[in-house]
């Protein structure tokens, strides 16, 4: 039971009548919510950028045939200007999840910052023009909030929360999170500037959890998948993160989307855990037969090679996370939106145990 008994009896008189819009459809959060709105019996537009890949679009198909919502899909890109007008069309509520999750890139400012800022303007500016509109819901990140696990130590409470902006993100150091909080700060722009609809935002942690299909992509599986397939053979980090469950993200948009209360930003993490600590957990589910990691690399040895195995983890990364906590407070998601947040080990279980079916891990 992912929402409290107070949210489920708020959201029991959602309102059907109209559509709703998910942007990013094809991505992985984008999947576990529309899973969610169609179990509502919610009409939904999934802006997609190429709604002729039909492979990727199968999964979705297949929810829309068995769950009693339905289902349409609209050609929408980021950066073109317009491109959401027809998929926005006569939507109360937006759920803008699209952006670029990729924490190595070439071009921080070509592949991050500009789809991420660009694109949130582009979908806002239409949510200005569509008068059926309401509500946006942002799927922003804990990104927006800070960079490294020892920035909590510079906040007030010594703990991050939805007070917290990220200042120490840029093009040179951790640009996913720069393009995360430039992309929300333009939101929370635009959202002032009018009156008619209201703006929720969404920060969630590292999130994991089963995807909606064994097609999985995306980082959140790419770090799975490392963890599990033999790469960390050696040992992994104690690299600080927090984590949610893909399904508990999922419920958090919904609450955000229709309850009459949402409002503000949601710090949306369930777990204070590492990547060593992920490893340990996943080995007692998975078994010695996986060289999943165990043991803990030092500190040292990670700042020496870990900027040589990903150029993303430089050495101040390195310095500013391993052997740091997230600390964090998820209160607010809590008492506003009624989440319940599932243990971790049903998180990691039910990831693996999809991964290890998809037959990524032989
Ligand atoms: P994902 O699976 O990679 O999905 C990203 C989605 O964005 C895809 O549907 C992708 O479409 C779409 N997209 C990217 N560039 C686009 C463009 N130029 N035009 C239109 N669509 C574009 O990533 P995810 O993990 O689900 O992330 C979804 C959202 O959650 C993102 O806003 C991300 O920042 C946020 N978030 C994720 C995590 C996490 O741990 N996964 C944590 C915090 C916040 P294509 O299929 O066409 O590429």
């Amino acid at each position: 039971m992912p929402l409290n008994a107070s949210t489920q009896a708020l959201l029991a008189g959602l309102e059907r009548s109209r559509p709703v819009l998910v942007t990013g459809a094809t991505g992985y959060v984008a999947g576990q919510l529309i899973r969610r709105l169609l179990e509502e019996g919610l009409t939904v537009h999934a802006a997609v950028r190429d709604p002729g890949n039909s492979e990727r679009l199968a999964a979705l198909m297949a929810l829309a045939d068995r769950l009693p919502g339905e289902l349409h899909v609209f050609a929408s890109d980021l950066l073109k200007p317009g491109s959401y007008a027809q998929a926005m069309a006569g939507c109360g509520v937006v759920f803008h999840t699209a952006s670029p999750f990729v924490v190595s890139v070439q071009d921080p400012e070509r592949d991050l910052v500009r789809p991420a800022v660009e694109g949130t303007r582009n979908v806002l500016e239409e949510a200005n023009r569509q008068a059926s509109v309401e509500r946006v819901v942002l799927t922003s990140s804990c990104a927006a909030i800070y960079s490294d696990n020892a920035d909590a130590q510079d906040t007030p409470r010594g703990c991050f929360d939805e007070s917290v902006w990220n200042t120490t993100a840029s093009l040179e150091h951790q640009a996913y999170s720069h393009s995360k909080t430039l992309a929300e700060q333009a939101a929370w722009q635009i959202a002032e500037r009018q009156s008619r609809w209201r703006l929720v935002v969404i920060n969630p942690s590292l999130v994991l959890g089963p995807a909606i299909s064994d097609d999985t992509r995306g980082e959140s599986f790419s770090l799975m998948t490392q963890l599990c397939d033999g790469t960390l053979r050696i040992g992994a980090p104690d690299y600080g993160m927090g984590v949610v469950d893909v399904r508990d993200v999922a419920e958090a948009h919904l609450a955000a989307g229709f309850l009459p209360t949402a409002n503000g930003r949601h710090l949306v993490a369930g777990h204070s855990s590492s990547f060593i600590e992920l490893g340990r957990a996943l080995r007692r589910h998975a078994g010695p037969q996986y060289a999943i990691p165990t043991r803990q690399l030092p500190k040292w040895l990670v700042w020496l090679a870990g900027p040589l195995a990903n150029k993303a983890v430089t050495r101040k990364v390195v310095a500013r996370n391993v052997g740091h906590p997230f600390v964090f407070d998820n209160t607010r998601s809590r008492e506003q939106l009624g989440l319940i947040y599932r243990p971790l080990e049903a998180t990691l279980h039910d990831m693996f145990d999809q991964l290890e079916a998809s037959g990524r891990l032989s």
